[in-house]
């Protein structure tokens, strides 16, 4: 074998699975592909105070953009819900800052070839780069939304793809709020936003005309457009000598896209598997299963949860949406200022704060949405 372990990406979920597994299994030959030796801007870097327990304290306050407090979301019709805190629920990050942060301590197994094809076999995995063949004993696939290693474990019946949404965004000069704005015209399926002069949105449908049409509205001329994809449903993450980490394995917040602390925590669990398969020298389904068992444990139901609430979203009218504005908007606020700061990677909590009355009431106005 060429190496014990390969990670496939160098991004939130590889790197920080690289520094873990690198303390905890010291004796093995581990490597990291990644394609790109400068890491690109690809998301807004907000994530929940949770980000504490995976970053240390003094690092972590050289990395913070902006302190989270309040977030406004907008009707069609331009009515507004704020949700705010009195601590902050978020943070912002300075996002190149953050992936060096990670990538730092595992600059040296980092080997920056991009990995062509991936092939699970039996005895070995066997991955294809540009420059040459690897024999794998176990692989871990962080390789992104359009993750190669899903691919190979798909080919096999051994998974099924996720839906992906393009997220794209434009910088502009910052600005001192974050607006969302959950209108049909600028996401048929998603939601538009400004979070603090970044103007984007994700959808399904024809992304980069509708950013158009929202930058417009918004009197934006947009110079340098980020975009990537955002994968969203609950999927198997594991098979025989291979796990899937990360975006690769859509774990993402399918109500606001957000996937860092996601792959953070699931990264963990990840470590702890491969520790354990190293120890008994097994590498098959069987003992990779618990590495599943324990991320749907934790965020497996709120992503269950948001595919459910998205569904409905997804068949609402600008008309439906401002309905929902008025006749939910306390309930939201109430709830979102009373949980958020704890539970700002579980919102659905939140919707289920909501009283089951009113729910069924909007419901019973709005037979369509449950077809
Ligand atoms: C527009 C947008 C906004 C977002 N905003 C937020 C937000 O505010 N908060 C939040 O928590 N999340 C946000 N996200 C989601 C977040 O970016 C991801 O969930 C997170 O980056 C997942 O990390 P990852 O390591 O799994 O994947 P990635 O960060 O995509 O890393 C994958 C790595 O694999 C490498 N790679 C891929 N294929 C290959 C290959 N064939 N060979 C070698 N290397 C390869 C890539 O170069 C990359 O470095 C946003 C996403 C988008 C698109």
């Amino acid at each position: 074998m060429d190496y014990d372990i390969a990670i496939i990406g160098a991004g939130v979920a590889g790197s920080y699975l690289g520094s873990l597994l690198r303390n905890v299994l010291e004796d093995k030959k581990i490597v990291i592909f990644e394609q790109l030796e400068k890491p690109i801007i690809k998301d807004s870097g907000i994530v929940s105070m949770n980000i504490e327990k995976f970053i240390e304290k003094r690092t972590l306050r050289k990395l913070i953009r902006k302190k989270i407090k309040r977030m406004q979301l907008f009707s069609p019709n331009g009515k507004r819900i704020v949700l705010s805190t009195k601590k902050p629920f978020a943070y912002g990050l300075k996002r190149k800052d953050f992936i060096k942060t990670l990538r730092s301590p595992i600059k040296d197994m980092i080997k920056y070839e991009h990995v062509l094809s991936v092939k699970l076999r039996s005895d070995c995995a066997l991955v294809t780069t540009e420059n040459d063949k690897y024999f794998i004993r176990f692989l871990v696939g962080c390789d992104g939304a359009n993750s190669l290693t899903r691919k190979a474990m798909v080919e096999r019946g051994e998974t099924k793809q996720p839906t992906l949404l393009y997220g794209a965004f434009v910088q502009q000069k910052p600005t001192k709020y974050v607006k969302v704005y959950l209108n049909k015209f600028y996401s048929p399926d998603f939601f538009a936003w400004n979070f603090f002069g970044e103007y984007g949105l994700a959808t399904s449908y024809r992304p980069r005309a509708h950013l158009d049409y929202f930058l417009k509205k918004q009197d934006v001329k947009p110079k340098r457009i980020f975009a990537s994809p955002i994968p969203i449903g609950l999927i198997k993450s594991f098979t025989d000598r291979c796990i899937l980490v990360g975006d690769a394995a859509s774990q993402v917040k399918p109500l606001t896209g957000g996937g860092i602390i996601y792959s953070l925590k699931a990264a963990t669990y990840a470590c702890d598997v491969i520790k354990k398969a190293f120890s008994l020298s097994r590498f098959d389904s069987y003992v990779l299963r618990s590495y599943e068992k324990k991320w749907k444990e934790d965020f497996g139901n709120e992503i269950k949860r948001g595919i459910e609430v998205r569904k409905i979203y997804r068949k609402m009218t600008n008309k439906q949406i401002n309905e929902a504005f008025d006749l939910f908007k306390n309930d939201v606020e109430e709830a979102f200022a009373r949980q958020a700061v704890k539970q700002y990677d579980y919102l659905s909590s939140i919707t289920s704060s909501i009283p089951k009355k009113k729910i069924t009431k909007f419901m019973l106005k709005n037979l369509s949405l449950l077809r």
